[in-house]
């Protein structure tokens, strides 16, 4: 695994980027759905979005955002098992050797819908459905999330997560679970917000309090609507 080289945040960046473009090309060859959305001559989105504010450091937020909406149409990160598989990876969920089924990708698909529920829950200050808590805690103790002590001559004592060949998924569910109560629960869950740049729907930790917005480019599009706005206003109120 090439993109598995990188290291730092920076990597992180681009393993994450590297994998959405990836995905996107996969889920366009495959699908005639989800056509391109263009609105008032805009052009479809040029390139991936860089993961949300808060997605590096929270797992189970990127994992969220791995549905996404877009001017481009909807995008799914975890489409297929191959797509799956590779998000994992790219994530450090999964060996490099991982191969996962459609059923698993299925439940990854549907614990990501659960927390979608749980982080908008959050969000509106609303109680979640007993389901979707429910789904964290199956996630939570089907397989064990905490990385294993290992010691040997080369390296001492480290701790490293458990990836058996088999089980990936749940391995993975259970480490994301760990990651969803953690920031349900702490300090950045206050800082929840979900991206308020129609379309999208990414959710993110608010770096201060009046940001809003998932990326640049979401917050140039705001501007840019309310500048348009504007703008028809103005025309419509001289041509009165
Ligand atoms: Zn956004």
């Amino acid at each position: 695994m090439r993109a598995r080289a990188a290291t730092g945040s920076a990597g992180a960046t681009s393993r994450t980027a590297t994998g959405a473009a990836a995905a996107e090309q996969a889920v366009t060859g495959q699908t005639a759905t989800g056509p391109a959305v263009t609105r008032q001559g805009a052009t479809a989105d040029p390139a991936p979005l860089p993961p949300a504010p808060g997605a590096e450091q929270h797992v189970a937020l990127d994992f969220a955002n791995s549905e996404l909406t877009s001017r481009a149409g909807r995008l799914d990160l975890l489409a297929t098992p191959d797509a799956a598989t590779r998000w994992l990876i790219e994530h450090e969920l999964a060996p490099d050797d991982a191969v996962l089924y459609e059923y698993c990708a299925g439940r990854l698909r549907e614990l990501r819908a659960q927390l979608r529920v749980l982080l908008a829950s959050r969000i509106d200050g609303t109680l979640p459905p007993a389901e979707a808590v429910r789904a964290v805690n199956t996630a939570l103790t089907t397989a064990p999330a905490a990385s294993l002590l290992h010691w040997d001559e080369a390296h001492g004592p480290y701790r490293a997560p458990a990836h058996p060949a088999d089980r990936v998924a749940e391995h993975a569910m259970a480490a994301i679970a760990a990651d969803a109560a953690e920031l349900l629960t702490g300090p950045d869950g206050e800082r929840l917000a979900a991206c308020s740049a129609s379309p999208c729907n990414r959710f993110l930790v608010r770096t201060h309090a009046a940001r809003h917005w998932c990326s640049v480019r979401c917050g140039d599009r705001v501007r840019a609507a309310r500048a348009y706005a504007r703008r028809t206003q103005q025309a419509k109120r001289s041509g009165e």
